[in-house]
């Protein structure tokens, strides 16, 4: 499978006749792949595939449909290791995060495998004997999914797998620097007996794609995950047609720390959880806020852990942090630690580009102190390992701090007293809230924000709801 193109169009792998563009390893800055950029025509053939392809897959039976799932988790499963390397080599990401990120993909074809035999609706009586009401859940129809480029498989299957579960075609355009995982995934869904024109999966000009997908009266559904400007961007595209829109955008996560907590232990949790994917995680914790009573202590362990994680490339297993996802980004996370030392923030640990590598977009683990909003970095979400940290002495002051920014997807919570932690994290205006932990993305939990990080749950019992209508028919009985 080592060369197919991701242009996949109608269960064939096409060329194109667009100008291709490289998929660059961000660990050696070497080609580790070309693919294709759509054409207008390529894009109308996709959209001409999805729609015949959801006639048919629309007409398929629940557990049929099911089947197809189980079989794509299967397969993604039987060959994990190959798809986690080939994740790392586009990506960046320790190969150990690779591996669990395929799992949990697999983990989303699970899911909606079950999800598929459950769509279903209710009868309600009538107001007169003669009458009933029942109440149909239907597929939406195709859709058009795009996806971010920090967890390539993660986020294409919860986009496919939730649309296949209901009953919808898609066309998938992947981020355009990780594009080669999404063409993994059209080939084992290929593999197992997908028909064609049911997943399509289109790369190229991010612009020009969108605006042919979303414009297409054949798409009645649009699905993105990606930052808050381009959510916006889509949301304006899908008006004219008043298409439904899932938005599952970025986030600046707050972390309050309270009284009592352990600092080495809040500490841990903090950095393992901060630098994880090299902080490119919508849900990084991106705002520590600690109360003063450990802030000292707090700081200090998080600098002695972050000194300790080891950079290298994601292939090597005792890498703890691999490089940036590309060179956009690297840039974007000097240009905001350089912006908040100039104004006067303490660099705890890191603070620069990783010494020893000529090659590759590695950046130190950064840990900053002495910030206030002036500074992008606690205004702007961080999107790589940078980790500011505040001090407070109320904490309502903390809970208003938190809640400050226009973003709310995720926050955490940290402290043995769990009759406040609860109400702290009651009172962060998040979509997602962890107490005492960090992991928060299952298939069977919503995942999903609130305000300007999008609306839409992904995962879940409420995952598949995205991607049905409600059809209400009053009928004599
Ligand atoms: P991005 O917004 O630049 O790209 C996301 C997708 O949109 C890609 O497919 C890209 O090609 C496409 N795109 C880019 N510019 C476009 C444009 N002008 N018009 C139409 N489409 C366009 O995001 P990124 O930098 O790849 O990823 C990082 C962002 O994604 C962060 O903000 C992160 O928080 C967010 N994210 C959110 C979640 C979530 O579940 N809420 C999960 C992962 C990432």
């Amino acid at each position: 499978m080592s060369n197919l193109s991701p242009l996949y169009i109608d269960g064939e792998w096409v060329t194109g006749d667009g100008e291709p563009f490289d998929v660059i390893d961000p660990a050696t800055e070497t080609v580790v792949g070309s693919v294709p950029t759509a054409t207008d025509d390529e894009l109308d053939r996709a959209l001409a595939a999805a729609d015949k392809g959801f006639r048919t897959w629309s007409a398929t039976p629940g557990w049929t449909r099911a089947e197809t799932l189980d079989a794509i988790a299967a397969a993604i499963r039987a060959r994990a290791g190959e798809l986690a390397a080939l994740l790392t080599a586009e990506q960046g990401k320790p190969i150990g995060e690779a591996k669990g990120e395929v799992a949990s993909a697999a983990d989303y074809f699970t899911w909606f495998a079950d999800e598929a035999r459950r769509v279903y609706g209710r009868v309600i009586p009538g107001r007169t004997p003669d009458r009933r009401m029942m109440v149909l859940r239907e597929p939406v129809g195709p859709v058009a999914a795009f996806t971010p480029n920090n967890f390539p498989w993660l986020l294409p299957a919860r986009k496919i797998a939730a649309a296949l579960a209901a009953g919808c075609s898609v066309v998938l355009k992947p981020a355009e620097d990780t594009p080669l995982s999404a063409g993994r995934l059209a080939a084992i869904c290929a593999e197992v007996g997908l028909p064609p024109g049911v997943l399509n999966v289109v790369t190229g000009d991010p612009v020009a794609v969108s605006r042919r997908l979303v414009g297409s009266p054949v798409i009645r559904k649009v699905s993105l995950t990606g930052s808050v400007p381009v959510g916006k961007q889509i949301l304006h595209l899908t008006a004219d047609s008043v298409k439904r829109v899932s938005l599952e955008l970025g986030g600046h996560a707050p972390v309050v720390v309270l009284a009592g907590s352990d600092p080495a232990e809040a500490a841990a949790g903090l950095v393992q959880s901060k630098f994880r994917n090299c902080g490119q995680v919508c849900v990084s914790p991106s705002r520590a806020f600690v109360d003063a009573s450990l802030y000292d202590d707090v700081v200090d362990e998080i600098g002695r852990a972050t000194r300790k994680l080891v950079i290298g490339p994601g292939s090597d297993p005792n890498t703890d942090i691999g490089p940036l996802a590309s060179a956009r980004r690297i840039d974007a996370v000097e240009r905001m630690v350089d912006d908040a030392r100039s104004k006067g923030a303490t660099v705890v640990a890191g603070g620069a580009r990783a010494e020893g590598y000529d090659t590759g977009f590695y950046y130190q683990p950064t840990v900053l102190t002495d910030v206030d909003r002036s500074m992008s970095v606690l205004v702007d979400e961080p999107f790589g390992p940078i980790l500011p940290v505040l001090r407070y002495d109320d904490v309502a002051d903390a809970i208003a701090e938190a809640n400050s920014l226009d973003v709310g997807l995720a926050g955490y919570v940290h402290g043995p007293d769990l009759l406040l932690a609860d109400r702290v994290a009651r009172g962060l205006d998040v979509g997602i809230v962890g107490v005492n932990t960090y992991a928060l993305a299952f298939a069977e939990a919503p995942f999903g924000g609130v305000r300007e990080s999008g609306y839409g749950s992904e995962g879940g019992a409420e995952g598949i709801d995205e991607y049905l209508n409600v059809r209400y028919l009053n009928v004599p009985c």
